[in-house]
């Protein structure tokens, strides 16, 4: 479903609608999650959009690929019921099996389940983790969420991981 607020329709940055003020509203505040979307990061919603996209941009991926790797190690993850699951050498996925829903803050008819995938990398060590959500908000809206907050996804290590 096209999305009114959508990064690419954000066209005018200096001069922030009143729509756009009230979606960062319900970014910040921690009503929806945790510690907001937001976290402490003390950018505009719109600096935060145009310095991920730009980092995204240098590493190679758009927002979209990335989100279907993310999509397909989280369906790689699902059967596992709380158990690892091997994806590859050097990846293996962990789904919980959280229950219930969460709606994009982008005030469109989107509900993603709470569930959250782990992704390790064998080789490296390395971790992240992403929430159903996530993988909505960085296709559709380039959102990465801000600094501090609970899901923030470093695009580089992001990338460095699921790749
Ligand atoms: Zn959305």
């Amino acid at each position: 479903m096209p999305c009114l607020y959508g990064l690419f329709d954000e066209r005018n940055a200096m001069k922030k609608s009143p729509r756009t003020k009230k979606l960062e509203e319900t970014l910040r505040s921690s009503r929806l999650s945790g510690r907001g979307f937001l976290g402490d990061d003390r950018r505009s919603l719109q600096e935060i959009l145009d310095a991920d996209a730009k980092q995204v941009q240098k590493l190679g991926y758009t927002a979209r690929q990335i989100a279907k790797r993310m999509q397909e190690l989280t369906e790689a993850a699902r059967p596992g019921l709380g158990d690892w699951v091997e994806v590859s050498e050097n990846l293996r996925v962990w789904a919980d099996d959280s229950r219930g829903i969460i709606a994009c803050p982008w005030a469109h008819a989107f509900r993603a389940n709470k569930t959250v995938t782990t992704v390790e990398r064998l080789d490296t060590g390395k971790t992240i983790k992403w929430a159903d959500l996530s993988i909505h908000l960085i296709a559709e809206h380039g959102f990465f969420q801000g600094r501090g907050s609970y899901f923030r996804l470093e695009p580089s290590e992001l990338v460095e991981i699921i790749f």
